[in-house]
């Protein structure tokens, strides 16, 4: 059982009423650590860390090149840390420990791309059409950004929100979920290790209602940046709004993934299958609802149907296993009830539907792989994000039908569609509503690539060069170099 502190101001505290809660192992069901729990007095103590880091001692001193080494040298401490955080998140959330070796290994390339760009931020001199005025501007950081992040992928959740907030010259406090707050703790001593002024980088642990409406509605706080469901991002917009705070919200998705008749079949499968069953489909970007074209529906369900039978469930941390738990019993609680509103609802249950009765299986929360046919566009199962293994299949004649249905939702986060024909990868990638459409691949992302949602998937975009954006703001400064001050009574 290990027992962690947050980070406040450089130093590790425990929650100011001394409490804790308890997080627990997705495989066994066994708690495994003990979290501080946060109240609106640490967090708002951290917020003035934050403050204080940010205008004032060694922070706003520094270089913008001196930022960019800080950034490098903590990227270079999460790569020789990888596979113990990808443990730590593992035995958290209870994702696959090939999965997250890949995103901890993959994550240093967030901090030094921005680590790089910290020191290309420019301002510009406007050739301004005043006689002998000279007018430049600055990019300037915004204060204190918060970060608030869910249990799915901590770190990359995290890191898409901290290396170009710090980039850019900001100072922040993280929220990680109340499911998964040991990760973002483990990392904080990197940040520390790393170099980083006190009360640059704080953690606060807790609950949504305390600490994290506490964050949202402080006064010292410019910037959140959520990631995490559309109703918490909607009551998030709504009083960072009344403030008018900056935000980024990046929500949730009910992804399209359409298969014409002339894809590679067997590709347009292995897509399908990691768009929905990979991270067992707790993914933002889950290709949720397969689109496939009814002369080869039945081929296509055949070969998914096969496939999906194949993956082998277990222990989470073993690099043989496809499909790991459910990261919380109320999520899944949540996915047998969209399974029972499926069934409810006349689609036909063609595989899965249950938790899994494998006694080797033990204590975890595990769903089966689920797939759905007979779906219509306008029944809850494919309207509503269920966040887990279930995967409901529509059939459509025609393109235009494809894409009329894929844009059916309220959602807009990502979409996926398999073809050869050129013509048609450009007018559907173009006509699909949706932040981000792969073609004749799945769930590819890039800390150079942007990520952000149409409709209810969000507000802006993570990532690429633009995201420094979200956390600067432009200054215009005017300069006169006339010797005599003109008229005083009009506007110049
Ligand atoms: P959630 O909205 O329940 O919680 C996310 C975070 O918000 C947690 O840290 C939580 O404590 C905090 N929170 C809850 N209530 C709050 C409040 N009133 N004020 C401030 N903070 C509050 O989401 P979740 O269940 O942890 O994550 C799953 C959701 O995240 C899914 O909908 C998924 O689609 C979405 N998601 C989106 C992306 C993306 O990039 N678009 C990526 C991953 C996950």
């Amino acid at each position: 059982m290990q027992t962690y502190k947050m980070l406040i101001d450089g130093q590790w505290v425990d929650a100011a009423l001394g409490e804790t809660f308890e997080t627990r192992n997705p495989y066994t069901g066994d708690v495994w650590a003990a979290i501080p729990k946060g109240t609106k007095e640490d967090a708002e103590r951290a917020v003035e860390a934050a403050h204080k880091a940010f205008t004032g001692g060694p922070w706003p001193k520094l270089t913008a090149s001196d930022r960019g080494h800080l950034l490098r040298r903590l990227g270079d401490l999460i790569a020789e840390n990888a596979e113990r955080l990808a443990r730590i998140e593992v035995t958290d959330n209870g994702k696959l420990i090939n999965e997250m070796l890949f995103q901890l290994k993959y994550i240093p390339q967030w901090y030094y791309y921005f680590g790089g760009l910290a020191d290309k931020i420019e301002g510009a001199v406007i050739p301004i059409d005043k006689p002998e005025t000279f007018n430049y501007t600055r990019n300037e950081p915004l204060g204190v950004c918060v970060g608030i992040t869910p249990w799915n992928s901590p770190l990359l959740l995290l890191s898409y929100k901290l290396a170009p907030a710090l980039a850019a010259g900001n100072t922040f406090v993280a929220k990680p979920s109340e499911f998964t707050s040991a990760s973002t703790l483990e990392f904080a001593k990197l940040v520390e290790q790393a170099g980083f002024p006190p009360g640059v980088f704080n953690v606060v642990t807790g609950f949504g209602a305390d600490v994290g409406e506490t964050l949202t509605t402080h006064k010292h706080v410019a910037k959140i940046a959520f990631t995490g469901s559309e109703g918490t991002g909607r009551k998030i917009g709504e009083l960072a709004a009344r403030n008018f705070k900056k935000v980024t919200l990046e929500l949730g998705g009910k992804s399209p993934h359409i298969v014409f008749a002339d894809a590679e079949i067997d590709n347009a499968v292995n897509g399908v299958i990691s768009g929905i069953f990979a991270a067992t489909g707790q993914t933002c970007i889950a290709g949720s609802r397969l689109l496939v074209e009814s002369k080869i529906h039945d081929q296509v369900l055949e070969k998914v149907i096969a496939l999906a039978k194949t993956a082998r469930m277990g222990d989470p941390l073993s690099t043989s296993t496809q499909v790991g738990p459910v990261t919380t019993p109320p999520q899944l609680e949540k996915i047998l009830s969209y399974i029972d509103i499926a069934k409810g609802e006349g689609a036909e249950c063609l595989l899965g539907g249950a938790r899994p009765s494998n006694p080797e299986l033990g204590n975890g929360w595990f769903v089966e792989p689920t797939i759905f046919a007979g779906v219509r566009n306008s029944m809850r199962i494919a309207q509503e994000e269920v966040f887990g293994p279930v995967l409901a299949v529509i059939p459509f004649d025609t393109e235009e039908e494809a894409i009329q249905i894929a844009n059916d939702t309220n959602y807009g986060l990502a979409a996926g569609f398999w073809t050869q024909d050129m013509r048609r990868m450009l007018r559907v990638s173009a006509a699909v509503q949706a932040g981000t459409v792969w073609v004749n691949t799945y769930r590819t992302i890039s800390y150079m690539s942007p990520l952000g949602g149409y409709k209810h998937s969000g507000i802006g975009r993570e990532n690429g060069m633009a995201s420094i954006q979200n956390y600067l703001q432009t200054k215009s400064v005017m300069v006169s170099t006339a010797e005599s001050v003109a008229n005083p009574f009009i506007m110049r």
